[in-house]
C-alpha cells in the first residue's frame, strides 16, 4: 500500500500543478489578447470544458492502463509470467475455433516434473521457484509467441500449438520438451525427470475443456508407468479411467455407510483336525454391480488412501460379530485379519489401526495382524522394531503370501513373528513338483526349530492334505476343509463341529 501511495502522490501533485498553471497563465493570456469583455467570457467558457474533457481523457487512458494491469496480474502466473489456467483455457477456446475455421489441428501437451518435492529439498524453496522460473523462459523463448504457454500447478505446465501439418508427429514435440526440460535441470546439477501427456485436436476432443481432460489423462497414464514417460491420449484408456473413478466413487460411498460385509474361514489343526482360528476376509456385495472381488477393490483402495478406512470397519465388525456370536475364546482362539503393506509401513496409519484396536476389547487377545512379506521387507530394521514392539503389547503376527516375495529366508531369519502362511501357488504346485515340496519341506522345518507356526493356505483337495502333512505344516486352511462363510454359518459350523469335536481330515475324498 505504502509503494501505491508515493507515486499516487506524485501524480496528483503533477495534476495540481498544471491545473493551477493551466488557470493562472491561460487567464492571464486571455486578459492580455481579448479586450471585449463578452467574448473573454466566452473563451472562459470554452478554456473550462476544454480543460474538463483534457482532464477527463488523461483519467480514461490511467485507468485503463492500471486496469489492464491488475487483469494482467490475475490471469497471468506471479512467478513465472505464464498464463494461469484460466485465461489458458479461454485462449484455448478461441484458437480451436480458429482451428474449426481454418481446418488446421492443434496439439496440447501436459508437463509435469517427477518428484520436484526432491528438487526443493535439495535447492530449498526459493531454489525450487528459480528452476521452475527458468523453465518458464525456456518455454517462451523455444516456442513461438502464439504458442500459449500456462502454468497449471506447482510444477505442472501446458502448452497449445498450433500444427502447420496435420499429419505432424505430435510425439517428436513431446522429446523435443523433454529435451528442453533436461537441459533447464542440468543447470540445476539435478537429474530430474518429467512426464508428458499429449491430446490432439480435432482427433481427441470437441472442444477446450474434453481436449484438457484428454491431455490430462494420458499424463496420469505416463506418471502411472513410471518417470520421464510421454503418453497420448488414448480413448480407450479413458474409458478405463472413467469406470475407475466411478467404482472408486461407489467404494467411498460403501465405506462411508458401512455396507461392506465380512466372511469368516475357519483354520484347522492338521494333527488331530481341531480348529485353530480362523481369517477375516472382507466382502463388497454392491447393489448395482453385484460381488466386486477384494482383488479388484483392496488394491484401489490402497492407491486412494481408503484402505485404514477398510481395515477399521474390518476390526470392528469382526469385534461385534464374533464376540456377539459367543464365538470367541470358547471355539475360536485366533483371529487373523489382513493388514496392507501401505498400512504397516504408515506411522500414522499403524497408530490409528492400535486406537481402533484398543477399541475392540473383545476381539483384542485373540488377534493376529497378516502382513505381506514385500510390506515387510520394504524396510526391514524398522519392520523388526514395529513388531517387537507391537508383540509387547500382545499382538501376533503371520506373513501372508510366504514364498511369493524374494528374501523369505532371510524374513524368517530377522523377524519376531508367530506364523507363516505358505502361498496357495505353492501348494497348488506342491503334487506335481519335487523341487517345490522340497522348499515346503525346508521352510516348515526351519519354521518349526524357530517356533514359528506353518498354515498351508488353498489347500483343495485331499492329496494336497497329504503332501501337506508330509512336509510337516501345522495347519490348513482352504476350500477342502471350509470355504469362507458369514457369521451366521459359522456359528453353525462351529456348532456341527462341535459334536464331532473336529473335522475329518483323513476322509476326504479328492
Ligand atoms: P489372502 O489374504 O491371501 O486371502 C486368501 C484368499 O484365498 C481369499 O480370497 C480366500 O477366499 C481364498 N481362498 C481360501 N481358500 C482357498 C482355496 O482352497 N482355493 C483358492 N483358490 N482360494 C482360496 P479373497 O477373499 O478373494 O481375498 C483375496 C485377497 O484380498 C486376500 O488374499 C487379501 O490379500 C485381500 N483381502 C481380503 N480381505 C481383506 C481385508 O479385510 N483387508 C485387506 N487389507 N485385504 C484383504
Ligand atoms: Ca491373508
Ligand atoms: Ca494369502
Amino acid at each position: 500500500m505504502k509503494r501505491a501511495i508515493r507515486p499516487a502522490v506524485l501524480i496528483a501533485l503533477a495534476y495540481v500543478l498544471i491545473g493551477a498553471g493551466w488557470i493562472l497563465f491561460s487567464d492571464m493570456a486571455l486578459e492580455h489578447m481579448v479586450s471585449d469583455p463578452q467574448l473573454a467570457a466566452t473563451l472562459q467558457t470554452i478554456k473550462g470544458w476544454l480543460y474538463v474533457g483534457l482532464t477527463g481523457l488523461l483519467l480514461f487512458f490511467l485507468l485503463v492502463k492500471a486496469l489492464t494491469y491488475i487483469e494482467q496480474l490475475n490471469q497471468r502466473d506471479s512467478l513465472t509470467g505464464l498464463l494461469r489456467p484460466y485465461l489458458f483455457t479461454r485462449y484455448l477456446e478461441d484458437s480451436l475455433d480458429a482451428c474449426q475455421k481454418n481446418q488446421q489441428h492443434l496439439m496440447l501437451v501436459c508437463l509435469d516434473i517427477d518428484g520436484f518435492k526432491e528438487a526443493n529439498r535439495l535447492l530449498g524453496y526459493a531454489g525450487g521457484d528459480t528452476l521452475l522460473r527458468q523453465l518458464a523462459v525456456a518455454l517462451k523463448h523455444h516456442y513461438h509467441a502464439d504458442d500459449l504457454i500456462a502454468r497449471l500447478g506447482t510444477d505442472q505446465f501446458a502448452l497449445a500449438k498450433v500444427l502447420t501439418e496435420p499429419q505432424d508427429d505430435i510425439e517428436s514435440h513431446a522429446v523435443e520438451l523433454n529435451q528442453l526440460f533436461s537441459a533447464v535441470v542440468r543447470e540445476f546439477d539435478l537429474t530430474l525427470s518429467c512426464s508428458v501427456g499429449l491430446a490432439k485436436f480435432p482427433r481427441d476432443a470437441r472442444n477446450g475443456q474434453e481436449l484438457l481432460f484428454a491431455a490430462q489423462s494420458a499424463l496420469k497414464e505416463a506418471k502411472r508407468s513410471g518417470q520421464g514417460m510421454i503418453r497420448q491420449f488414448n480413448q480407450a484408456l479413458s474409458e478405463t479411467e472413467r469406470e475407475r473413478q466411478a467404482l472408486l466413487k461407489d467404494l467411498r460411498h460403501t465405506i462411508d455407510n458401512d455396507k461392506l460385509s465380512l466372511v469368516y474361514q475357519p483354520q484347522f489343526s492338521v494333527d488331530d483336525g481341531g480348529l485353530t482360528g480362523c481369517e477375516v476376509l472382507v466382502r463388497w456385495n454392491c447393489p448395482q454391480r453385484g460381488f466386486v472381488g477384494p482383488d479388484v477393490f483392496i488394491p484401489l483402495a490402497e492407491r486412494n488412501n481408503l484402505i485404514s478406512g477398510i481395515t477399521a470397519f474390518v476390526v470392528r465388525q469382526a469385534n461385534k460379530e464374533l464376540s456377539g456370536a459367543g464365538l470367541l475364546g470358547t471355539s475360536i482362539h485366533r483371529v487373523s485379519v489382513n493388514i496392507s503393506a501401505q498400512e504397516f509401513n504408515s506411522e500414522k496409519l499403524m497408530a490409528a489401526l492400535m486406537r481402533m484396536l484398543n477399541q475392540s476389547p473383545q476381539l483384542y487377545p485373540y488377534l493376529q495382524l497378516e502382513i505381506t512379506e514385500t510390506a515387510a521387507l520394504s524396510d526391514l530394521a524398522a519392520s523388526v522394531r514395529l513388531l517387537t514392539r507391537l508383540r509387547e503389547q500382545g499382538l501376533k503376527f503371520s506373513i501372508d503370501d510366504f514364498g511369493t516375495g524374494y528374501s523369505s529366508l532371510a524374513m524368517l531369519k530377522n523377524l519376531p513373528i508367530d506364523e507363516i502362511k505358505i502361498d496357495k501357488d505353492f501348494i497348488h504346485d506342491l503334487l506335481d513338483q519335487p523341487r517345490v515340496r522340497a522348499i515346503v519341506e525346508a521352510v516348515t522345518t526351519m519354521a518349526h526349530s524357530l517356533d514359528i507356526s506353518v498354515v498351508a493356505e488353498g489347500v483343495e483337495t485331499q492329496a494336497q492334505l497329504e503332501q501337506i502333512r508330509f512336509c510337516g505344516c501345522h495347519e490348513v486352511q482352504g476350500y477342502l476343509t471350509a470355504r469362507p462363510m458369514n457369521i451366521d454359518h459359522l456359528k453353525e459350523f462351529v456348532r456341527s463341529q462341535w459334536s464331532t469335536s473336529a473335522v475329518n481330515l483323513s476322509h476326504h475324498e479328492t
